[in-house]
């Protein structure tokens, strides 16, 4: 007898299954193949709607937060993460918080998906179901900006709470580089408004000086301040001009130093010549 059976179980094994199974199902539902027909659009909208059933937290969550009602339960173990909120106890691990993470995303994941094939097929009615699905996926996003704050805003891709997760960490990071960035921009204009009040400073003496020189020799200053591009002044050093480089003659140097004025042959810069 037992080795009638050993005998079929082999058989059976080895018989395979290729020839009862059908590798390629003859039908197959996935996201290119729905949304054929009016009916798959309602189907799918309905699934939007359903994680609105998952909002009772949202209400108990603020509600244990305030003083109006307290966590509950049969003991401090029974929906823990309530108790933590309740006792303001609670960290970045909570259940309760990451139930309303992981629905109000699936939500609005839900309602993307929709809105990505909302223009496969026309039919009578399409646009309210379209109005729906943003009204959701807006509602989603209203919750999860309220419990989490400045949550990634995607519009046009259906993102999983983990994906999300991801993104929120990266802008994490970022929010890190941009702070940094902020206490730079800080000290540049810190340094910035230090110029210019230094800025203005010359520029009150450099007025109080002008008012002393004669109109030809101010307006031969702004022709070679024009010309060499702000460079009016050198030094002569070496019995030559520091700005070109030409020889100047000795009696050039002379009236320079006798603070007359002078200038330079070649470029025509205003010369003079430290004592020394
Ligand atoms: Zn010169």
């Amino acid at each position: 007898m037992k080795i009638k059976l050993y005998i079929i179980t082999i058989g059976l094994f080895f018989s395979g299954c290729s020839d009862f199974l059908e590798i390629d199902p003859p039908y197959t539902q996935d996201a290119e193949n729905f949304f054929e027909r009016q009916e798959d659009y309602e189907r799918a909208l309905v699934g939007a709607y359903d994680l609105l059933q998952g909002s009772f937290l949202n209400i108990w969550i603020g509600e244990i937060a305030s003083d109006n009602a307290i966590a509950g339960g049969e003991s401090v173990t029974d929906t823990e993460g309530l108790h933590e909120i309740e006792n303001m106890s609670h960290d970045a691990v909570n259940n309760e918080l990451r139930s309303i993470w992981r629905w109000n995303y699936a939500g609005l994941t839900r309602a993307n998906y929709i809105l990505e094939f909302k223009d496969k097929i026309d039919f009578e009615g399409k646009d309210q179901i379209i109005a729906e699905c943003q009204f959701l996926r807006a509602y989603y996003y209203f919750q999860l900006v309220k419990f989490f704050g400045d949550v990634p805003l995607i519009l046009d891709k259906r993102l999983g709470a983990e994906e999300a997760k991801e993104i929120e960490e990266d802008k994490s990071s970022l929010d890190g580089i941009i702070s940094e960035l902020n206490t730079k921009k800080d000290s540049l204009n810190a340094k910035m408004q230090e110029v210019s009040e230094e800025q203005n400073a010359l520029k009150s003496e450099r007025d109080s000086v002008a008012q002393n020189i004669d109109s030809d020799t101010m307006s031969k200053y702004a022709e070679i301040y024009e010309a060499r591009k702000g460079l009016v002044v050198a030094e002569i050093l070496d019995n030559s001009c520091e700005g070109c480089g030409a020889m100047v003659p000795p009696q050039s140097i002379n009236e320079a130093l006798s603070q007359n004025i002078v200038f330079c042959g070649n470029c025509s810069r205003f010369l003079f010549k430290s004592e020394n």
